[in-house]
């Protein structure tokens, strides 16, 4: 049985303060009634830190939303994956979109950000999804199925308990658009199929595959509920806690 993992990214939102009151109602919230799944918060760099400290020993893992390929180094502005498994963050995001399609980030970049954190033993999740155009031409599968093989070619199969993989099709991501669960369903299903291809059966049985893209309370168990949604990665509706754990809630 694969864990359920819910994950919040707060992108470029909320001070160390903000993030500060975030965690402790969430920490209240969590001891009267525990989730039915893993919780991963994904604050901003400057948060790190102080979230890792006041969630230790909480069972909630925290995460950061991107590093750098290089280990350390003249390389300003960065940071790196030692620096962030230092602070005691477990998790990191890789690929997510707002970095391909806002920031540039190749898959050739994914690919050598997921290999420095990997060596760190940090686990990855990396993201993929297709963009609006792409659906409509028919493309969306065969551009997954790039991003997922050029970003892992080069991981050892003993490394593959150290990912996850989030389905973030990009024409949903911040704008309000879900996929339909039975649409989510078949990509999720498309890219266990191709990774039991790639790796093995039993690394895809083993796989968490998260859904992105405009989740909410209000629809988050029909996605939750299909047999290939093992999570979600969220956005916009992870930044109040009652949201986050409405989704959470979800998992049933
Ligand atoms: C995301 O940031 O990965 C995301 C899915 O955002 P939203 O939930 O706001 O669509």
């Amino acid at each position: 049985m694969r864990p359920t993992l819910i994950a919040a990214n707060w992108k470029m939102n909320k001070t160390v303060a903000e993030s500060t009151a975030f965690v402790n109602e969430l920490k209240k919230n969590i001891e009267e009634k525990s989730p039915d799944c893993d919780l991963l918060v994904i604050p901003p760099y400057l948060s790190l830190a102080v979230v890792c400290d006041a969630l230790s020993g909480s069972g909630v893992h925290v995460g950061a939303q991107d590093l750098s390929w290089e280990g350390s180094g003249p390389f300003t502005g960065e940071i790196s994956a030692g620096m962030i498994a230092d602070v005691g963050a477990t998790h990191v995001l890789v690929g997510h979109s707002e970095r391909r399609h806002v920031l540039g980030e190749t898959n050739e970049v994914v690919a050598k950000k997921l290999a420095a954190a990997i060596d760190a033993d940090l686990t990855v999740i990396l993201c993929v999804g297709e963009k609006l155009d792409e659906r409509e031409a028919g493309a969306a599968q065969a551009v997954v199925k790039e991003q997922l093989r050029s970003a892992t070619e080069g991981v050892d199969p003993s490394r593959w308990a150290q990912m996850v993989v989030a389905y973030e099709p990009v024409w949903a991501i911040g704008t309000g658009k879900t996929a339909s669960p039975d649409d989510a369903e078949e990509m999720h299903r498309f890219i266990r199929a191709r990774v039991a291809e790639m790796m093995s059966p039993d690394i895809a049985a083993a796989l968490v595959i998260q859904y992105g893209g405009s989740v909410k309370p209000e629809n988050a168990n029909s996605l939750l509920s299909r047999p290939d949604i093992d999570g979600a990665l969220i956005g916009g509706a992870s930044l109040e806690v009652t949201s986050f754990l409405g989704i959470a809630a979800g998992v049933r």
